[in-house]
């Protein structure tokens, strides 16, 4: 399951995830760290089933702690395969293949939300949305 941690420059300060694992003894594979003067922000992967008390950890020492558990759906009768989602998301998720189809890794979303907005056609939206 993924999380997307975000921590204010103050919590920054302190080792959050260093002090989870050892609090916790669950296993965070880190996907990607961006830490600037004013916050940081960190994608991880941990086990299901151990999701709620990473989650509790990470808000008690400061963090703010979104799940990442839908993905962005493309409504493939609107897309015009014009790759302006390509250039804008910062995780690269969309790709045009050998025959300049859009295409998706899946998994590396963070929903950002900058692909829907950024389609001229209102192709993306995020799944489970109405
Ligand atoms: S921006 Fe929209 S229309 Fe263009 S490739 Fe992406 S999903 Fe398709
Ligand atoms: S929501 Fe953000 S991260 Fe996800 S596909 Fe769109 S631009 Fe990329």
């Amino acid at each position: 399951m993924k999380l997307l941690v975000t921590f204010s420059k103050k919590a920054g300060r302190k080792p959050i995830i260093a002090q989870v694992v050892k609090d916790t003894g669950v296993l965070i594979n880190v996907e990607r760290a961006l830490i600037d003067s004013s916050e940081g922000e960190a994608l991880i992967d941990i086990p299901d089933d151990m999701c709620q008390i990473v989650r509790e950890k990470m808000a008690n020492l400061g963090a703010t702690v979104r799940l990442l558990d839908r993905e962005i759906s493309i409504d493939e009768s609107e897309c015009v395969d014009c790759g302006a989602c390509v250039s804008i998301c910062p995780q690269e998720v969309f790709y045009l293949d050998g025959d300049w189809k859009l295409s998706i890794h899946q998994g590396r979303c963070v929903l950002c939300g900058r692909c829907i907005t950024a389609c001229p056609h209102g192709a993306l939206s995020q799944l489970g949305e109405p």
